[in-house]
């Protein structure tokens, strides 16, 4: 049990990867928050788990951001994991997309992120330990058309992950980018068959696939990788 003992928030929990995280992580132990608009579907997942409580959670909200650590922290205790998972994605491109659909990919994917390392960094700068996995994608490491608000995004991601592991160099505490491919989620399923054809796993990828990528990040297996992006994509970006 990895995570025996330990707490952890999951964004984007209530469905999706952002749910197939949130069982993993109990399985092995975990006391988990799942945050997400959602609140019918994260609450029934929280309900059916032994140690997990649900709060609803608008990642682009700083104030809400603290008031969860916060009851986090007072119910479970200090933060150990934080997997910001949470993200939308609005097809378009550079001519089409409207700066306002623009801005707001950016704020949930990018700035969601960064304002949950933002509010539990400290915490876990202070304890010496902690681990962050946040949610990118294989679009964070290429284009593709009709994606320029959400590929702006999970680049974002990408090197904000690297510019906080070097802000946390030294102190015990590890930031980690995973890069999922197509995936077989409510978003996932979105994406056309076309894109996972001719790669070289051939087939659109399970949420579990990714979630044992996430768990190892968030475990002390990962005690030497910090700064990192891990592909799940079944070679698609090669
Ligand atoms: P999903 O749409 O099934 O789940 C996303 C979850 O995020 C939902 O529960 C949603 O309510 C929540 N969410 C959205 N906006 C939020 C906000 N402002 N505050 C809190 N929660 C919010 O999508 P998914 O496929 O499970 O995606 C999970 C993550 O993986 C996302 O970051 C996504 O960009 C990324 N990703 C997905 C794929 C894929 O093919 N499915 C591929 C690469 C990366």
């Amino acid at each position: 049990m990895r995570f025996d003992g330990k707490v952890a928030i999951v964004t984007g929990g209530a469905r999706g990867m952002g749910a197939s995280h949130v069982r993993g992580l109990a399985a092995e132990g975990a006391r988990v928050a799942v945050c997400d608009l959602l609140d019918d579907e994260g609450k029934a997942l929280a309900e059916g788990l032994p140690h997990a409580q649900y709060h609803h959670l608008d990642v682009t909200d700083e104030e809400a951001w603290r008031s969860v650590v916060r009851t986090v922290e007072d119910t479970f205790g200090p933060v150990d994991v934080l997997v910001n998972n949470a993200g939308i994605i609005h097809f378009g491109g550079v001519e089409e997309q409207s700066s306002a659909q623009f801005r707001r990919i950016l704020d949930v994917n990018l700035v969601g992120a960064f304002l949950g390392m933002h509010t539990v960094l400290p915490g876990m700068r202070a304890r010496g330990q902690g681990s962050v996995v946040n949610i990118s994608s294989a679009a964070g490491l290429m284009g593709f058309a009709d994606g320029i608000g959400y590929v702006a995004s999970k680049w974002g991601v990408r090197g904000m992950t690297k510019a906080a592991a070097l802000d946390m160099a030294g102190t015990g505490v590890r930031i980690n980018s995973v890069h999922p491919g197509v995936i077989r989620t409510p978003m996932g399923v979105s994406a056309s068959p076309e894109l996972f054809a001719h790669q070289p796993v051939p087939r659109i990828g399970e949420p579990e696939e990714v979630t044992r990528m996430v768990l190892f990040l968030a475990s002390d297996d990962a005690s030497y990788t910090t700064g990192g992006e891990f592909l799940i994509d079944g070679g698609q970006t090669i």
